[in-house]
């Protein structure tokens, strides 16, 4: 534990908490303090003093001021959905849980835009502006908050087309930590004033201040969906025909790739009855059923010249919605599947032209070192996951899984990638952030320090 945690409040801070809050929604409580613990990683934090649920940018500035002066970190909570350890409180402290912070504050269809705060769930988010034929696209696995979205600007299987958080967040209202309240962007759909300050906040992972507002980019939903399974019979032809389907021009909406270790957990768990072989799942948006189909026969031909074996694009409303449920669902089918155990995420990104050399590179280190891992991305974003099992009780185990991890960064970065191209930097990843941005991780922590001279705004992520 560091030093200067704090695990447990004085009677006068808890008096000084407890005032600027309703009741009910400040507790010192053991049970709160352990849900707010743990994301899904195995990451280990040190145990917050006590919990607090702010439902307005006032009160999230008058708490920062107060936290400020008194020299408590302070750890922003969504959903507590993140792979990384992001919201993990390291140094104790207060957890501020922003989930009461779920107002949809304005839907403006016309310009399409929605304002909301940032404990609104993105599930939540899509019915309501569904009403207006829009949604917002980004879409990680889990129903994630927008705040934690934000943070860690999360991405998901629709990037490829509609991009990440960061490209779809036009405006935000960010309570910094000494408690002063900004606003960066604006409503306009382009800007060239100035420094592109929502762009900083978005993927700061909480450690330079409180998101409490922000105005969302909406797009139209398609009017048709054609979604299509492609089988191939090596790990190669799969990889290389996601840059030829990316250089075509068809311009996919979502681009999967994945190896037959996760299509048979898939297919025992889903009964998705494909080919335990190496797949790409893909998806294309369109105004019309012609256009889409004669889209899908292009794709076939390239698929088919890659050396894929079988193009099925007949797929009906609820067997694609199922399709894609699993794909969603990746981590869960393969965290159920290995009771007891965690899982180390890999999250490389690289140029697409180098996306194959990733992917067997990945493949042959997990059956060399004979680890249990399954490698699968969004491969029309570059982006590499592999999901390895184990027991981090299990020194020999887990050492193996993190030099795997290890490897596999050191390529992206090497190749002109990224360690992390959509989970965030968090606890886990803050080893690769000199060896992957060099000279610029030392203006990012002079950024830090410029907003945050006292470090108490999520310590131990990002920096560690
Ligand atoms: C099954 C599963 C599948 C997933 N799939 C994907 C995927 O495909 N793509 C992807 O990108 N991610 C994925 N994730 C990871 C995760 O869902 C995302 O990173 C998500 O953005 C986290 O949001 P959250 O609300 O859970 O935030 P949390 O995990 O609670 O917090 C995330 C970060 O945001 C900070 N934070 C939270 N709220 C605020 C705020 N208002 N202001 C400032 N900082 C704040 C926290 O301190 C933390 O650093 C997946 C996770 C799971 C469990």
């Amino acid at each position: 534990m560091d030093k200067n945690s704090i695990t447990e409040f004085t009677p006068g801070q808890i008096d000084g908490l407890s005032a600027m809050v309703a009741s009910d929604r400040f507790s010192t409580g053991q049970s709160n303090r352990e849900l707010h613990l743990h994301d899904i990683s195995p990451h280990k934090g040190t145990m917050p003093a006590g919990i607090i649920w702010p439902v307005s940018t006032r009160e999230v500035a008058e708490i920062l001021s107060w936290t400020y002066k008194e020299g408590i970190p302070v750890t922003p909570w969504g959903a507590g959905t993140s792979t990384e350890g992001n919201p993990v409180p390291t140094r104790g402290g207060l957890v501020m849980d922003l989930t009461q912070m779920d107002r949809i504050l304005e839907i403006r269809p016309q310009d399409l835009q929605a304002d909301v705060q940032p404990g609104v769930l993105r599930k939540r988010l899509n019915r309501q502006t569904g009403r207006y034929g829009l949604f917002f696209p980004p879409d990680p696995g889990a129903d994630a908050t927008i705040g934690g979205m934000i943070a860690n600007n999360a991405s998901g299987v629709q990037t490829v087309k509609y991009g990440a958080t960061k490209d779809n967040v036009m405006k935000l209202t960010v309570v910094l930590p000494q408690g002063r309240v900004i606003h960066t962007g604006c409503k306009a759909p382009k800007s060239s004033s100035g420094y592109d300050l929502t762009r900083l906040f978005v993927g700061s992972e909480g450690t330079l201040g409180i998101v409490t507002e922000a105005t969302l980019r909406l797009s139209g939903i398609p009017v048709h969906h054609l979604a299509a399974t492609i089988t191939f019979n090596n790990l190669e032809n799969a990889s290389e025909a996601v840059a030829v389907m990316m250089g075509s021009g068809l311009e996919p909406a979502a681009l999967e790739l994945l190896t037959p270790g996760l299509i048979h957990l898939m297919n025992r768990e889903k009964a998705l009855n494909l080919p335990d072989l190496p797949s790409l799942f893909c998806e294309f948006h369109g105004i019309s059923k012609a256009a889409l189909n004669e889209t899908a026969d292009l794709a076939k031909e390239l698929c088919e010249d890659c050396g894929a074996i079988d193009f099925k694009f007949e797929i009906g409303e609820a067997e694609r919605k199922e399709l894609w449920r699993a794909r969603h669902e990746a981590w869960e089918t393969i965290h159920r599947a290995h009771p007891g155990n965690e899982t180390l995420i890999v999250d490389a990104a690289v140029p697409i032209s180098c996306y194959p050399e990733m992917v067997v590179l990945s493949q042959r280190l997990v059956d060399e070192k004979e680890a249990v891992g399954y490698v699968f991305g969004h491969a029309g974003d570059g982006n590499l996951h592999v999901v390895m099992v184990g027991d981090p009780a299990n020194p020999g185990e887990w050492n193996t899984l993190e030099e795997i991890n290890h490897s596999i960064v050191t390529r992206a970065v090497e190749l002109g990638g990224t360690c992390t191209g959509e989970h965030g930097v968090g606890i886990g990843k803050c080893k690769f952030m000199q060896q992957e941005h060099g000279e610029s991780f030392e203006l990012m922590q002079q950024i830090k320090t410029l907003i945050d001279p006292k470090g108490l705004m999520n310590p131990g992520k990002i920096f560690m």
